[in-house]
């Protein structure tokens, strides 16, 4: 019985762990890998994963860093079922559209480009419209707390995770040889004072736990002072006449928010005549498939008030189409954006991006967590300036970054689930988590509860073997999806690029004055990006 970390492995995107137990493979989870492109590049390993001999994929939740890659394997050869809860069903069937959507039409962009500066065609379009539409076909639902036996020798048990409707964490008995073992994979895993969901289920007793770390090292502040700096970003914007933009996924996140501004719409906190707008199409639809299973949310802080939610939910003004969200930018006077996508990678939001964030009267809310590599990381973590559809943009908007909200278990709430299972030994595996993160929390499990805890690599394989405590770790195979850097050839190819430049210079001077401008225009640009580069050093 072993496993192998295809993702979400030393980072957070990109969850994929492919197990072969019992004479079967099959797949938890087949997410897309998302970051800077190095990371990206990762989604085109289809080779990888061999997509013609997984047999199943257990997928947790809809979030596309977890489901994002399914129509790729199954363009490849994956001819299986995909078990999920009803409600991922519905999602699910949303994202992966939406995700299509957004690859073609960054695959015509880039067709485009290479057409522009000569180059020849490439096949780098991830997954088509059409090949989201078929994978989905393949999704077989499930009940949370009813066992299912996906394969001879394989059950499978859903439970609730809280981290969105539909989340799941998965438990696993194997029984091979003769043997059972039980697996437990956290998933996605929520907090127990999630806004719209109910609390986890308990963690049950287990052999292996595969538990999510993405706060591994850190607490959450707390969702009452997170509702005060919401507030407090609105405030301001308003007194200065700018707009509030709220990056946010556009699953479960968009909603908690438009929950968060009926409350804070309740208590009188935000102004009459400042329009709230949610600019994202997957998000209105997503808010549609929330409103069908609203019986599985908990408004417990609304109950008594539904009447203010449905004159909030009145205010709320839904932009589906591209003209109505470009109307946005030319739009002078307070008012509030959601848009997605919430990491800054892509989407509308960039657009708002572009037309707000130099001026000092926006305030950019941040509310889930920014991924290594993505625009929105770069902004969280202070950057003066910023890159983004060919502008240089200095960054002049007040930044909030209001992790109260977010949809992940703190460090402490990832303690207290193990706290309860500790005594059975299991021997934790850390996934879904940035390395500083994922060593935090395993110093703390090993000195709290006394557990093996292991934190695999990319790639790497997990030989479960039979005893718990006695698991070895395959040799790593990353070294051959990160090959050795050749620092030295690329500083002398740039000095001999230098050099080229002085030969040439005589030449240049010789040229009509416009040509020479352009061309020591293009010089000084890049001895600025150079300069830049030092600076980040
Ligand atoms: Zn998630
Ligand atoms: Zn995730």
């Amino acid at each position: 019985m072993k496993i192998q970390f295809l993702g979400a492995a030393q980072t957070v995107t990109g969850s994929c762990h492919v197990i072969e137990a019992a004479g079967h493979r099959f797949a938890v989870d087949c997410g897309m890998h998302q970051g800077n492109k190095a990371i990206e590049d990762r989604n085109f390993d289809t080779e990888l994963y061999r997509p013609e001999s997984i047999e199943f994929i257990l997928l947790t939740h809809a979030h596309i860093d977890h489901s994002g890659l399914i129509p790729r394997m199954s363009a490849n050869g994956f001819k299986g079922k995909v078990y999920c809860t009803a409600p991922t069903c519905d999602l699910v069937t949303l994202m992966l559209e939406d995700s299509a959507y957004i690859q073609e039409m960054e695959y015509s962009w880039r067709e485009k480009q290479r057409k522009r500066t000569g180059k020849k065609e490439e096949n780098d379009l991830l997954y088509s419209v059409e090949d989201a539409q078929k994978c989905v076909k393949q999704i077989s639902v499930v009940e949370y707390d009813t066992p299912f036996e996906p394969a001879p020798g394989i059950k499978v048990t859903y439970k609730y995770a809280a981290h969105i409707l539909g989340a799941a964490f998965i438990i696993i008995d194997i029984t091979e040889n003769g043997e059972n073992k039980r697996l437990t994979f956290s998933g996605d895993l929520g907090r127990p004072e999630n806004m719209l969901l109910f609390d986890p289920s308990p963690l049950e007793k287990t052999d292996y736990l595969f538990l999510e770390s993405t706060y591994g090292n850190r607490d959450h502040k707390d969702e009452k002072n997170s509702l005060d700096e919401l507030a407090e970003a609105i405030d301001r914007s308003y007194k200065m006449g700018g707009k509030v933009i709220i990056p946010t996924f556009a699953v479960e996140r968009a909603q908690e928010i438009m929950y968060c501004l009926s409350l804070l719409d309740i208590q009188g906190k935000i102004p009459e005549n400042m329009p709230i707008y949610l600019d994202s199409p997957l998000a209105i639809k997503a808010t549609e498939v929330f409103i069908n299973y609203k019986d599985k949310l908990d408004f417990h802080e609304i109950s008594n008030n539904i009447s203010a939610l449905r004159d909030f939910s009145k205010k709320v003004r839904y932009t589906l189409k591209t003209e109505e969200s470009q109307a946005l930018n030319a739009m002078n006077g307070p008012a509030i954006i959601l848009s997605a996508s919430g990491m800054c990678n892509a989407g509308r939001i960039k657009h708002h991006l572009k037309h707000t964030i130099w001026r000092p009267e926006t305030s950019i809310v941040f509310v889930g967590f920014q991924a290594v590599g993505t625009l929105g990381r770069k902004i969280v973590e202070g950057a003066t300036s910023i890159s983004l559809m060919n502008n240089e943009l200095n960054v002049s908007a007040k930044i909030y970054t209001i992790n109260g909200f977010s949809a992940h278990a703190g460090q402490k709430e990832l303690l207290e689930w193990v706290s309860t299972i500790a005594e059975s030994k299991p021997h934790v595996v850390l996934i879904h988590g940035e390395k500083t993160a994922q060593e935090t929390l395993a110093g703390l499990i090993k000195e709290k509860f006394s557990l093996n805890v292991t934190i695999p690599e990319y790639l790497e394989e997990l030989e479960l073997t039979e005893k718990a405590d006695h698991s070895k770790i395959a040799p790593s195979l990353a070294k051959h999806s990160m090959p050795k850097l050749d620092w030295q050839f690329v500083l002398e190819d740039l000095d001999t690029r230098i050099k080229q430049v002085h030969t040439k210079l005589a030449d240049v001077q010789q040229r009509p004055w416009e040509d020479q401008t352009e061309i020591h225009d293009k010089l000084a640009k890049l001895n600025h990006d150079i300069y830049k580069l030092i600076a980040e050093l």
